[in-house]
């Protein structure tokens, strides 16, 4: 049978978008909602690795820079723990690229994106994720 294509296929598609920052909070959502995706919000990392285990979303959108637990230590227990080590991450990133990418590789992010993140980058690689996701679990 075959799956479902479009925008109805990612009607069931539950991204989690974990971002201290309100602004871009809104922007990201509004822009996954209208493409059709289903969004769950964080605004620190220990609720991000919570969600993540409770909700399983397809993919997570980390904000690196957050008060108490950071971006970076939040991609690690979620990669840490069985549950959720292959939801693919992407790292919301405010840094110097080589550094950032450094970090990335070593907290386990699946990818990056430099902010500031045109919203369109945004779902164009939430959609890439989900389907390097479905087709690994072929
Ligand atoms: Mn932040």
């Amino acid at each position: 049978m075959a799956a479902p294509q479009g925008r109805e296929a990612r009607m069931a598609t539950l991204i989690l978008l974990v971002e201290d920052n309100a602004d871009n909070r809104d922007i990201y959502t509004t822009i996954l909602r209208h493409h059709g995706y289903q969004v769950a919000e964080a605004t620190d990392g220990e609720t991000g690795v919570r969600l993540a285990r409770e909700l399983g979303p397809a993919v997570i959108l980390m904000d690196v820079t957050m008060p108490g637990m950071d971006g970076w230590e939040a991609t690690r227990l979620i990669k840490a723990d069985p549950a959720t080590a292959a939801i693919p991450v992407v790292a919301l990133t405010a840094h110097a690229m080589a550094e950032d990418r450094r970090r990335a590789v070593e907290a386990g992010c699946d990818a990056y994106l430099s902010k500031p993140v045109e919203p369109s980058r945004v779902v164009e690689e939430v959609r890439r994720q989900v389907e390097r996701a479905a087709a690994a679990a072929e």
